[in-house]
């Protein structure tokens, strides 16, 4: 049961993967694959636990599938049914929409789901490419899948908006302002993003070295971008790195100063103190920032354990703005003094870093106390005998607040 109320603290953005596996091996996927002998798909019941977290996420800001395909897993239909209906404009989730024959079914519900948005994963009209890119893929299928998808779409008018996601190199830079348009005239485009490529171990060096584009072929594709009628946005992916470290390519160590440059790129690079999760299909949960994570299999009250978290990580917010503030500013000096900044920062990094673990090894020790766990338990009756606005209700306010450690913890919602 989903218990939330609007006006809760949230976390700044939910992550979620249904599988660990893709149809796909596209060339620049930062994904570990399981691989289809090891996928796991996520199951009936530990979704019904994520799906409690939505009140926990802002609108649109809950993805339901980001790293992997959820296409691909034998009940996602059923699964889009099982999400609330109050809660559907928080989700939205990215498909690569390449899998052969993609079931009508589907389509059909997800023309009626009502969700925030989809992603699609567009690299080309190009059929040779596209499948040079997306490996696995046969332009023909998704093509077949994108024509009946919108013609379902346009159709209804609880079909999410579509955003299409195009990762930008080389091979498709030139195509990029005929992407928008034929998406917007025959597409249903909501926005087009423009993506660099998230550059990992896993990416082919040669690849990389081969569809890097340059600073001047990326100033020139938002510049013929900035002329066109339609909506767009261009990102960067956070921790991005340079394509080879043997490359001393200084027009790419230009692209990369500037994209981090807050003053100059069009999307943030540097995410604002972000409070994130990432649900694992497995129901492993990292959370971001902090090297610790949880399984969600063994939290038989997962609402009420992430948004006492999220108290936790609110304690920090105030710290983590001003990190963020300071590291835009760093970035903007050079030389001598922006060395010393840097040096500075990191050591506000490693201060805050401490400050975090003490955090979370407080939450669990508090979690763990028998106070707090006698309080959760008779939670429900002392807040009938002690109703709020009364001397024994304050009374045990205070009461809880001592157990809770001064965290401001509350035992039930
Ligand atoms: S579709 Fe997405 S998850 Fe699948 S291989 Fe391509 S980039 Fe990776």
């Amino acid at each position: 049961m989903i218990t939330g109320s609007p006006n809760t603290k949230q976390y700044t953005i939910v992550f979620n993967d249904i599988t660990n596996d893709c149809n796909l091996r596209c060339v620049f996927c930062p994904s570990p694959f399981s691989g289809s002998k090891n996928n796991m798909f996520m199951n009936e019941e530990l979704f019904q636990k994520v799906m409690t977290l939505l009140p926990l996420a802002p609108d649109g800001n809950f993805v339901l599938s980001c790293g992997f395909e959820p296409t691909i897993h034998p009940h996602f239909t059923e699964l889009l049914k099982s999400i609330p209906m109050q809660y559907r404009r928080k989700v939205c989730f990215t498909t690569n929409l390449a899998r052969r024959n993609l079931s009508d079914v589907l389509i059909e519900e997800l023309s009626q789901s009502s969700l925030h948005h989809i992603n699609i994963s567009l690299d080309s009209f190009d059929a040779g490419v596209y499948e040079s890119l997306r490996r696995g893929a046969r332009f023909s299928d998704f093509i077949n899948n994108l024509e009946r998808l919108t013609r379902v779409f346009s159709r209804s008018c609880s079909a999410p908006p579509i955003r299409y996601i195009t990762v930008v190199c080389r091979s498709n830079i030139d195509e990029v302002p005929s992407i928008v348009e034929k998406c917007a005239k025959q597409y249903l485009s909501a926005e087009n993003e423009f993506r660099y490529f998230w550059i990992t171990d896993r990416c082919d060096r040669q690849w990389v070295k081969d569809n890097t584009v340059t600073y001047e072929e990326w100033k020139d594709m938002a510049n013929k971008l900035s002329k066109l009628p339609y909506r767009y946005s261009l990102a960067a992916a956070p921790g991005l790195s340079p394509p080879d470290p043997s490359s001393s390519s200084s027009e790419y160590d230009r692209f990369i100063s500037e994209i981090q440059d807050p003053q100059k790129r069009a999307v943030h690079t540097i995410p604002p103190a972000p409070h994130a999760l990432w649900i694992q299909s497995t129901g492993r949960v990292d959370v971001f920032g902090y090297d610790v994570h949880f399984d969600l299999n063994n939290i038989s009250e997962p609402y009420d354990f992430f948004k006492n978290l999220l108290e936790i990580l609110w304690l920090s917010t105030e710290r983590a703005n001003e990190l963020r503030l300071f590291v835009a500013e760093a970035l903007k000096l050079r030389g001598e003094t922006a060395g010393r900044r840097l040096s500075e920062m990191e050591s506000r990094i490693h201060g805050l870093k401490v400050e975090r673990e003490r955090l979370v090894d407080e939450l669990s020790d508090i979690r763990s106390s028998f106070g707090y766990k006698l309080m959760r338990f008779y939670a429900p009756k002392i807040d009938r005998i002690c109703p709020e606005g009364t001397m024994r209700g304050q009374l045990i306010r205070i009461i809880r607040r001592i157990i809770s450690g001064e965290h401001n913890l509350p035992s039930s919602d």
